[in-house]
Order: structure tokens, then sequence, then C-alpha cells
């Protein structure tokens, strides 16, 4: 069985405060992108989870998402078969795209369907939380607004269509770090995610990259100018906006046209700024 798993943007991303229990209360604006990973699961005779993957610095056992993933449902429902996953990464991995949550929905989805588990997509997105905070998102896709730990989905209208040029600088920055580095009492430009949202209910795509901002951004890119950098880049070859995706370092903009788009991913790929340049639209729900 043939899956995509698709990376997410963070159109608007705030962080109201530290939880009691260590989490951070979040309020943002996720968007699915045609971006993906290549999955292949394949059932086998011999019990237990085999997984491969073309990049040799994930780890193949049971601290990769996806392998954590089939686990959960393979044990909760007694499944004797073993199974195969083979993963070919193309989201850029550490990059605040979600590639790994990503992974982990699609073999919730995939498992779910190969075995004839009979699971509703909600009752996938209750196990995905266990995984991780964005896992239930990656499973539902397109639109949404996503707060408490990331986990309260409320589904939106789809965006207008539009292009995105994205870019990873060469530097690693973990969630863990982003979020100690983070103040949140100190933070002072806040994104109006309540303004993007009616934006979104109009279809108003100006309006909607007019609010785009995210609160971890000055503190990462005041360590990584490159990140700066990339954004202008973008904005001055047409980008309507371009701002970091969670927690870093990557960079989108969104276009109008996609002429201005290949343009401005070629500016970039010539600039040396970012190691990865992907071109892609935004992905809708039917
Ligand atoms: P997020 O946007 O949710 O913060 P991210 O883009 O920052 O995600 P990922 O690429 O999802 O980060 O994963 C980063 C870490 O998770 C790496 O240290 C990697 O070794 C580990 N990992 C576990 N499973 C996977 C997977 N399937 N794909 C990529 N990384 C994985």
């Amino acid at each position: 069985m043939r899956l995509h798993a698709l990376a997410k943007i963070n159109l608007a991303l705030d962080v109201l405060g530290k939880r009691p229990d260590g989490y951070h209360d979040v309020r943002m604006i996720m968007q699915t992108i045609s971006m993906y990973d290549d999955l292949n699961l394949e059932i086998k005779k011999e019990p237990g989870i085999e997984l491969r993957t073309n990049l040799a610095y994930i780890p193949t056992d049971s601290r990769n998402l996806a392998w954590r993933a089939a686990e959960l449902l393979m044990q909760e429902f007694g499944i004797r078969d073993g199974l195969k996953i083979d993963l070919e990464k193309y989201i850029p991995v550490t990059a605040g795209l979600a590639g790994g949550s990503s992974d982990a929905a699609a073999v919730l989805v995939g498992v779910n369907r190969l075995f004839g588990l009979g699971l509703s997509t909600e009752e996938l997105m209750e196990r995905g939380v266990i995984l991780g905070a964005d896992v239930p998102y990656c499973v539902m896709r397109g639109t949404a607004l996503a707060e408490g730990i990331g986990e309260k989905l409320t589904r939106l209208p789809s965006v207008p269509g539009c292009h995105v040029v994205v870019g990873k600088p060469a530097v690693n920055v973990s969630t863990k770090t982003a979020y100690e580095s983070l103040n949140t009492d100190s933070i002072t430009a806040r994104p109006d995610i309540d303004g993007m949202i009616e934006c979104i209910q109009k279809g108003d795509l100006y309006g909607i990259t007019s609010r785009m901002k995210n609160v971890f951004e000055p503190g990462i890119a005041r360590k990584y100018p490159v990140i700066t950098e990339i954004a202008e880049l973008l904005c001055r070859h047409g980008a309507m906006n371009a701002i970091m995706s969670g927690s870093g370092p990557t960079v989108f903009g969104i276009f109008e046209k996609k002429g201005e788009a290949e343009k401005a991913a070629a500016a970039l790929r010539e600039s040396r700024k970012a190691r990865t340049v992907h071109l892609t639209r935004v992905f809708r729900v039917a």
C-alpha cells in the first residue's frame, strides 16, 4: 500500500504560555502543503516491524515515529502478522514542517486500512496525539485552527489556491530549544489569528498573507540571520509574504502566480542561502 505523508506550514503561530505539565498552550493556523514523503506498507508473515528509509541518519527502530505509529495500532488490535515500512523522506528533517508527525499519521491511516481495523478518522486522531501533538492534525489535513498543545482542532475552509516556495537553510533548530528560548511574557508582536480566520472564511488571500506571523521567528532569526535573509529575498521576488514555519528554521513564501513562485525559487537556489528549495502548492481537501 502506497501512501503520501504531507508536510504542513504554520500560516500563524502564537504561544500563549507554559502549562503546569511543561507543555505550552499554542494557537496556530495550520496548512497542509503538497510536499510529501512516500511510504510503502506491506504485510509480512514473520512478526515484527521492519522499517527502511533512504536517509542514513534517521532512526529505523522505535525512535522513528512511523514505527511507533504501527506498533501502537498493531499492539492494540493484537495483530500477529508483521509489517514492512519503506519510507522515502523528501520533507526536510527537523525543519518545522512536521515530517515525522506526518509519517506517523500516514502509518496510522495505512495500518487501519491494510488490516481492516475499521477505525474512523476521529478515532485515528485520538490515537495520534499519544505519538505527538501535531499527529492528529496530520491525519486531518487541510486548513485548521490548532489550540491546546496543538491537538484541539477546528476545521476551517480551504485557503484560496496559491503557490508556496519552501526554503530550509543549513541550520538545525530543535523544537525543544525553540520553546526553551521563548519567554512568553515578553512577546510583543502576536499574530492576529481571529482576523486571519475571518479572511480565510472570506477567501481573502491578501488579508490572510498580511497577517502571517510566527512568535518563534524573532528569537530564532536573531541567532540565524539567514532566516530573515531568505524571507526578504522571497518578498523581493514577489511573495505576498514570507515567514518561518513552526520552530524553524524553514521559511516559506506565498505566491499568487506560479511564474513568480518559479522565479523566486530559482533566485533562492542561486543565492545558496537555503540548502533545499521546494516549489509546491497549498493542499486543499476535497
Ligand atoms: P515539527 O514541525 O513537528 O516540529 P520537525 O520538522 O521539526 O517537526 P521532524 O523532521 O518531524 O521535525 O523530526 C525531527 C526529529 O525526529 C529528528 O531528530 C528525527 O531523528 C526524529 N524522527 C523520528 N521519526 C522520524 C521520521 N519518520 N522522519 C523524520 N524524523 C524522524
